[in-house]
């Protein structure tokens, strides 16, 4: 059943519409140039999928605030869909990014900040020994390639509306028949994903297990809760269950934290006790610096230490010549003594707290049937009235014509939301009036779309 009016849904979504082009000219121009030099008119595909047909350009990003070319300012909470999560060019870690580069940016000879940072990783997520990547794809495409080495088998097992980044293994969806079929938009998959990979429903253990029980997985590679199709949280006692599983199978366990660092200083590894061979990391932890890591436990470095023959370690597959440069360990360094720390976290839990309150407050006053789930500090809410448990779920609770117009109407009144789903992060430069803001505008865009409002 339909609790939205949809035909009252599209005259206020045109209304949007118009608003949002005739406040942004100077980003119209930008956008109608850029369509000469860049395809599609953008630098990365997905940047099409921002509301309003075209994007809004950036003059300037600072903490929590994007103001754009047309002068307008927004309170961030997409904060580049994590790669901000730290707020933006936080000025401790720019003033030593600044004198980093002064002083060299990339010379294939290490620094003394890598191993800080090893050190500093390997307290905070509790595996000892660690790589680094500049992205977070390649944290996990060197982890698929380090699993398949070391257990000599073939497959890969990911979950159901995973993402993981361009990694061809992980581009992939759970038929209807269960078969593994490239997920929608899947461009050009180098092989059949069917041939490298096995997708289960996340919190499915009869098929983790039957899946893992023929003995030619690899690994499994997981984000602990799922993020990138709205927020699934685990079911209790799920996490140990794969563990075991895993164990028992020969696989390797890979936890992804790229976006579930938002659980706290050690991500949600940390905060709820995980046990992985590998952990993966990007985007946030270099202020926006590139940046990655790849952490193993003690067996999987043993393991990998005999495989790594000197005269092949530059051909073998893992590599990257700008991977562990001297800006981007800096960067990290800063990030982590000085930006997302223990304190912050706690500012920025408290505010993802503070985000859901009010969200579910309105959503309970007006009787839509949908809800929100929080991980740390990030909160999502989603077109459906309870939690979800697996991807195909929270997938089905997708409607587009809402999201657009909610994303747009909070882009016409200064607040930037991530573009794929309805997604808010805080940083430690977001504060409690900036949450506030976006409760009172989700609160009026509910109403209008109940045709309560005025
Ligand atoms: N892992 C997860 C869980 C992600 O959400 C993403 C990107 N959204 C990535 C990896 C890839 O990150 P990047 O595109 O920065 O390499």
């Amino acid at each position: 059943m339909d609790t939205i009016d949809r035909s009252r849904l599209g005259s206020l979504t045109r209304r949007e519409q118009q608003r949002f082009v005739e406040a942004h000219p100077t980003s119209r121009a930008l956008a109608e140039r850029a369509r000469a030099s860049l395809f599609g008119g953008v630098p990365m595909p997905w940047m099409v999928r921002w509301p309003g047909g075209f994007p809004v350009f950036v003059r300037e990003a600072t903490g929590a605030t994007v103001i754009d070319v047309d002068g307008r300012r927004y309170v961030d909470l997409c904060l580049g869909d994590t790669g901000a999560m730290t707020g933006h060019s936080p000025t401790v870690a720019v003033e030593v990014i600044q004198a980093q580069a002064r002083r060299g940016l990339t010379t294939m000879l290490p620094t003394e900040d890598a191993i800080w940072v090893g050190e500093e990783l390997a307290r905070r997520f509790g595996l000892p020994s660690w790589q680094f990547t500049l992205s977070a794809t390649d944290a996990n495409r060197f982890a698929l390639r380090l699993a398949r080495a070391i257990t000599g088998r073939p497959k890969v097992l990911v979950y159901n509306y995973c993402y993981h980044g361009t990694v061809d293994e992980t581009v992939a969806i759970l038929r209807p028949d269960g078969a593994t079929g490239p997920r929608a938009g899947n461009l050009g998959p180098s092989v059949d994903p069917a041939v490298t990979t096995k997708v289960v429903e996340f919190n499915d253990l009869p098929a983790l297990e039957a899946a893992l029980g023929a003995g030619d997985v690899a690994c499994v590679l997981a984000e602990p809760a799922l993020t990138n199709v709205g927020i699934v949280l685990p079911d209790p006692g799920y996490h140990a269950a794969l563990r075991d599983l895993t164990r028992r199978t020969g696989a390797l366990l890979i936890i992804d934290e790229t976006h579930t660092f938002c659980a706290g200083p050690g991500g949600y590894t940390r905060a709820c006790g995980l046990e992985p061979d590998m952990l993966t990391i990007g985007k946030p932890i270099g202020s926006g610096i590139a940046s990655g890591a790849l952490g193993v436990s003690a067996g999987v470095a043993e393991q990998f230490g005999a495989l790594l023959t000197e005269e092949y370690s530059d051909v073998g597959g893992i590599g990257g010549t700008l991977a562990g440069n001297a800006l981007s360990l800096a960067a990290i360094r800063a990030t982590l003594s000085q930006v997302l720390t223990h304190d912050a976290f706690a500012h920025m839990i408290a505010l993802g707290e503070r985000f859901t309150a009010g969200v579910e407050a309105v959503i309970r006053a007006s009787g839509v049937p949908w809800q929100v789930t929080r991980l740390g500090c990030r909160a999502e809410y989603q077109f459906r009235p309870t939690p979800p448990r697996t991807g195909a779920e929270a997938a089905a609770s997708f409607d587009d014509e809402l999201d657009r117009f909610m994303h747009l109407y909070a882009l016409n009144r200064g607040i930037l939301l991530t573009p794929f789903h309805m997604m808010a992060l805080m940083s430690p430069a977001t504060t409690a009036v900036d949450v506030d803001l976006h409760t009172a505008v989700f609160a009026e865009a509910v109403d209008e779309l109940l045709g309560r409002h005025g």
